[in-house]
């Protein structure tokens, strides 16, 4: 019975998400990233939502694996994209202070000749500094094809664009991942390591992030839930912090 409704869902998903699309369903929400020493926002992570007329928000987990397997997402992630381009232009032209936000990128994406062009394209049309807009590629995305992912993230960096490896520890090739591929920063989800709340999940935390300084690596952490993680990172060299301890993921107006 779950499969069939599973089924249902995905099939309505389908048959609306063009209209969707259209009718600008698929809205950016941004989660703030803090300093924790100075508490200020930092930066941004554009995440979407489909906040449909009738059944209202979706979440990005109940529709971004069907669009990864129809390949719609990349309608989507332009979309997304193209929204964050116009926030940021209108922060600037507001004179609105303005911190760099990141968009995600599906696998699909990164096997697209044409996406330093039409990134590089986006940036222009709006007139952007290259350090307001990141990219973020999920680490699980880094295992397949890899001789065709470096050389597109490495034609990304020379485009200006700083690249995030999302969802560091997610995935089972880590440590091969940060030796072999280019990228700016890490992002270390706490949901995906130990628990903090033990001994050895602390010390866990603490030696990836030291880890990381040795090789030079800015962190940011996400999944941040509790003063305490906060606290922890902070005390392990990691500063800048993402995660519901602060604020979850909230409409532009709100941020
Ligand atoms: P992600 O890129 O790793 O984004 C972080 C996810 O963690 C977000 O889920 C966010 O709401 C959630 N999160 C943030 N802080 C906390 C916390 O303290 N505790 C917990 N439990 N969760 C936290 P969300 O928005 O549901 O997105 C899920 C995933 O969907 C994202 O993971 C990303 O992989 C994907 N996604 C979201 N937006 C886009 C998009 O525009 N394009 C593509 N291709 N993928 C997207
Ligand atoms: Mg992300
Ligand atoms: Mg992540």
């Amino acid at each position: 019975e779950a499969m069939h409704r599973q089924l249902r869902n995905e099939a309505w998903m389908v048959q609306e998400m063009r209209r969707a699309l259209k009718e600008k369903q698929f809205q950016v929400y941004l989660q703030p990233q803090y300093d924790y020493k100075t508490g200020s926002i930092v930066g941004a992570e554009a995440l979407v939502r489909w906040i449909h007329p009738d059944r209202g928000m979706i979440s990005p987990g109940d529709f971004i694996p069907l669009f990864e397997k129809n390949s719609f997402i990349s309608q989507v992630d332009e979309a997304v994209w193209r929204q964050t381009c116009a926030l940021l232009r209108h922060w600037l032209d507001k004179g609105l202070p303005v911190v760099p936000v990141s968009v995600n990128l599906s696998r699909l994406d990164l096997f697209d000749v044409q996406l330093p062009a039409k990134l590089l394209a986006l940036r222009e049309e709006y007139h952007l500094p290259a350090k307001l807009l990141r990219l973020e590629i999920t680490e699980s995305a880094y295992t397949q094809q890899p001789q065709q992912l470096i050389s597109m993230v490495e034609e990304l960096r020379r485009q200006d664009f700083q690249v995030e490896m999302d969802d560091f520890g997610s995935g089972y090739s880590s440590l091969n991942t940060l030796h072999e591929m280019p990228m700016d920063v890490v992002k270390l989800d706490l949901r995906f390591l130990a628990g903090s709340e033990n001994r050895k999940g602390q010390d866990i935390i603490q030696a990836v992030v030291q880890m990381m300084r040795r090789l030079q690596l800015p962190v940011i952490a996400e999944g941040v839930e509790t003063a305490e993680q906060a606290a922890l990172l902070s005390a392990a060299g990691c500063q800048t912090i993402q995660g519901f301890y602060y604020c979850r993921p909230v409409p532009p107006s709100e941020f």
